[in-house]
């Protein structure tokens, strides 16, 4: 169990000093943490955001704990050498095409949301997005009309088999969960999300342990606000996710508390706090690192099937919040440090 810890850049190394703490803490046999260069770090010591040393030990390893990468002095490199390809170029290279995203409202939080209380408190979701298809990466361009007009367009196109894979990344994250899958899609309008629905009901034959419903995009939406606990898991494209997930987000309401998992197919994942680099705190010991910790936990349950462990991470961030340890981000004054210690001291 070889986990590549790539910290980065600003508040990065911080949240995930905290996290390999919790890790180290909970003396897991076998588990090996090997540190790697990227972001604008890896650009200043190798002249490269992902630097072929890095992609060695992704590679050579069976998870990736990331923290954050950007770095605003580095906004003039040429776009393939921003500290943001370090991502972009990791999720490329070792096929990460599944992206998980939680979004928990723990007790005590309520309040953080904009939602009301009652209905906020209810908010314990996980969407599954597809990372690798959809309209983003279909061929695009703009054109001019014959009559002159200009005009952009975007192909959007599944092929079945980017569908099924997806769908049962799905179908496995609802076992492990409430066993409730709803499928998003846009099926009364787009060809692409009939071909969707349809290949993800043949999927659904293979977990009949799983409850499969549909809705669509623009009533899902609603609904994430309406009803959100009415939710457990969420798949959908990538283009409908990428909105979808930071919805969610955003009803738990703070970017500190939310982790992420990106999954190749297997049991390899890179798992990463939604936030950036930070870099108005960084080096302040002001950053929240529960989101890198929660991290963390995704990647023993997802990656490891360490499922034990990952609960008793994810019990112990929720007995710190409910014991009143919050960091700036969520109205409190407890620094990066003080969070970890908490953490450690109720795992
Ligand atoms: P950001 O997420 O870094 O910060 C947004 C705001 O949230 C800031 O006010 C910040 O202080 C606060 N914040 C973020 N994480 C926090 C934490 N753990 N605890 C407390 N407060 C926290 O987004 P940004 O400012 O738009 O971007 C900064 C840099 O990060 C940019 O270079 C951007 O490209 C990069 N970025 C990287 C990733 C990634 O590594 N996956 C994701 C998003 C942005």
């Amino acid at each position: 169990m070889r986990i590549a810890v790539f910290a980065g850049d600003g508040i990065g190394p911080e949240v995930t000093a905290e996290a390999v703490r919790v890790l180290e803490a909970l003396q897991i046999d076998g588990l090996e943490l090997v540190e790697g260069d990227v972001g604008g770090a890896a650009y200043r010591k190798h002249g490269h955001p992902l630097p072929a040393a890095t992609l060695e030990i992704a590679r050579s390893s069976d998870a990736i704990l990331f923290g954050a990468v950007g770095d605003f002095s580095l906004d003039h490199l040429e776009r393939a050498l921003r500290p943001e390809q370090a991502v972009l170029g990791l999720r490329k290279e070792l096929g990460l095409f599944a992206n998980l995203r939680p979004a928990t409202v723990f007790k005590g939080l309520e309040d953080l949301s904009t939602l009301r209380p009652e209905v906020a408190g209810k908010i314990d979701l996980l969407i599954v997005r597809e990372l690798n298809g959809d309209v983003y990466f279909g061929e695009k361009g703009t054109r001019t009309l014959e009559d002159g007009r200009r005009q952009g367009w975007d192909m959007m196109s599944y092929a079945e088999d980017e569908v099924r894979r997806i769908a049962h990344a799905g179908f496995k994250a609802a076992q492990g969960r409430s066993k409730k899958l709803c499928s998003v899609d846009k099926a009364n309008v787009l060809e692409t999300s009939q071909l969707w629905r349809d290949v993800v009901i043949e999927v659904s034959a293979e977990y009949p342990d799983v409850e499969l419903t549909h809705m669509y995009v623009d009533n899902a939406a609603m609904q994430l606000v309406k009803n959100p606990g009415a939710f457990d898991v969420i798949v959908t494209g990538n283009l409908f996710g990428d909105i979808l997930s930071d919805q969610a987000s955003m009803c738990v309401g703070s970017i500190g508390l939310l982790a992420s998992a990106s999954l190749a197919e297997g049991s390899f994942g890179l798992y990463e706090p939604i936030h950036g680099s930070a870099p108005d705190i960084a080096g302040k010991g002001l950053a929240n690192p529960m989101a890198t910790i929660l991290s963390a936990a995704m990647l023993l349950r997802h990656s490891f099937g360490l499922e034990a462990e990952a609960a008793r991470i994810e019990a112990a961030v929720a007995a710190a919040l409910a014991d009143g340890i919050k960091g700036g981000d969520l109205g409190g004054s407890a620094g990066t440090k003080e969070i970890g210690d908490a953490v450690l001291a109720r795992l």
